[in-house]
């Protein structure tokens, strides 16, 4: 154990410092498949798109593979002036491995693959086929999620998300769609406003009462509150000088509650008398279906009672010498786009999830060292 770990960190270092922004994977997938061909994978390929998978067979072909996904790309590490540490660097501080894509996702995608290679080290089977697939383009919509859900050419029954989850488990995150919201006014010479009406003060006691009114959506009991959240807001003039005929914000809606309907009349209700536009709520991404107007919207969710469920939480238990909680993700994943796959869909990772995507972003060796045990089991066992 002590032999893989240390290659399973020496293997998250070589990811990070092979940086790898959406749209500029090669060569971390290459690094990828190389690692796993030299490893003894049965199989190794990559696809149309860049996705990198990897199988080793199990004891019983005949039952769905369980496939450990994790995606190749990083956020930008943006400010280099806001990191105490080079973001690519990959040293090792305090037992944690720091830099850009520690947690979110190369320690976990590291900890995946080797959870494969400590069952072929030790002349063990999975019981059934296990897949690794590393796909491109996470963090700028999942197409490379999309590309190989709609390619799937042979039957899955488990998803195991890489997505950072403090080796816990993850049932789903809410589901992401947007709206926006138009208020028109009369456009006149900024020196004369009462000759005019400005929509952005019609915008302000909109953006007021949606502040207090938040409290009024439901709350999911395992993925959390809806929220709508103002984020961008355009005009229609680019002159300084003239007021606006239009104003309009974006509302980013995260839910699981809702549905695209009932959001939509929530918002007309905030607006009451303001009586702006409304237009259909959207999902931002391309490639993410939206339910029926009436229907709630999941990001993915699967369900606490689930039978899958139970046993995976017993399997790690045995594995990690602790049982792992039921939880949710805050973020969207992947997880949305392998919903057609009919598989079930978890997330389970050593990575913390408010280290993602900030400059402090690393991942501690002993969560690594858990979930490697824990993964290990699960291909024993599932
Ligand atoms: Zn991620």
């Amino acid at each position: 154990m002590e032999r893989l770990l240390a290659d399973c960190v020496n293997f998250a270092q070589r990811l990070i410092r092979t940086p790898s922004m959406p749209r500029q994977e090669t060569a971390l997938a290459e690094l990828v498949a190389n690692e796993m061909r030299s490893q003894g994978f049965d199989e190794v390929w990559l696809d149309g798109l860049g996705n990198v998978s990897g199988r080793i067979f199990g004891h019983d072909r005949s039952l769905g593979g369980l496939v450990l996904n994790s995606h190749l790309d990083h956020v930008d590490p943006g400010d280099l002036s806001l990191w105490s540490f080079p973001p690519y660097s990959a040293e090792i501080v305090d037992g944690t491995i720091l830099g850009r894509g520690a947690c979110d996702i190369k320690g976990p995608l590291a900890v995946q693959i080797y959870s494969m290679v400590g069952l072929l080290r030790q002349g063990q089977r999975p019981r059934r086929d296990v897949i690794f697939t590393g796909v491109v383009e996470e963090e700028i919509g999942g197409a490379g999620a999309i590309y190989w859900t709609e390619n799937l050419d042979y039957p899955v029954d488990l998803i195991v998300l890489g997505e950072p989850s403090s080796n816990h488990i993850s049932l789903g995150h809410r589901g992401l769609l947007q709206i926006w919201v138009t208020f028109s006014g009369r456009s006149v010479h900024a020196s004369v406003p009462l000759a005019g009406a400005n929509p952005n003060f019609a915008l302000s006691i909109f953006l007021n009462r949606l502040k207090k009114k938040q409290g009024e959506l439901e709350s999911h009991p395992l993925l959390g509150p809806t929220t709508v959240t103002p984020t961008i807001i355009e005009v229609d003039t680019v002159s300084m000088n003239v007021t606006p005929a239009w104003t309009r914000v974006l509302l980013d809606i995260r839910t699981a509650t809702e549905s695209p309907k009932s959001l939509q009349s929530f918002v007309r209700k905030v607006a009451e008398d303001l009586k702006p536009a409304i237009s259909d709520a959207w999902a931002p991404e391309p490639g993410t279906p939206l339910p029926e107007s009436d229907e709630k919207i999941f990001g993915y969710y699967t369900s606490p009672d689930s039978e899958i469920v139970g046993k995976v939480r017993q399997i790690l238990n045995r594995g990690m010498g602790w049982e792992p909680e039921l939880s949710s993700y805050q973020f969207a994943t992947d997880g949305r786009h392998f919903i057609p796959c009919g598989a079930t869909i978890i997330g389970y990772s050593p990575g913390e999830e408010d280290l993602a995507h900030t400059v402090k972003e690393r991942i501690a060796i002993d969560m690594m060292a858990d979930s490697l045990r824990g993964h290990m089991q699960l291909l024993r066992e599932f």
